[in-house]
């Protein structure tokens, strides 16, 4: 869900805003100011760092896939060795 955070310039108060289009207009629902700057904790994806970090984040996950298919070819070999 594109749920983002909100800062608001004019005031200070912070908000999230479900914002379903990027052209959406949010405005603070303290002081009704448009001026809000969005918080880039939530999900904002879209910058470089996120990116990278998604990245890194997949290249972990299949690094650790595959520890586990070697643990499952290492436990079949033994299990044949008593045979
Ligand atoms: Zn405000």
């Amino acid at each position: 869900m594109p749920l983002f955070e909100y800062r608001c310039s004019a005031c200070g108060h912070e908000s999230e805003h479900l914002v379903l289009r990027p052209d959406e207009r949010v405005v603070c629902p303290s002081c009704e100011s448009p001026r809000l700057e969005r918080l880039i904790s939530r999900p904002a994806v879209s910058s470089e760092e996120g990116r990278r970090r998604a990245s890194r984040a997949i290249r972990a996950k299949n690094r650790s896939t595959r520890r586990d298919q070697a643990e499952a070819e290492a436990a079949r070999i033994r299990a044949h060795d008593d045979e």
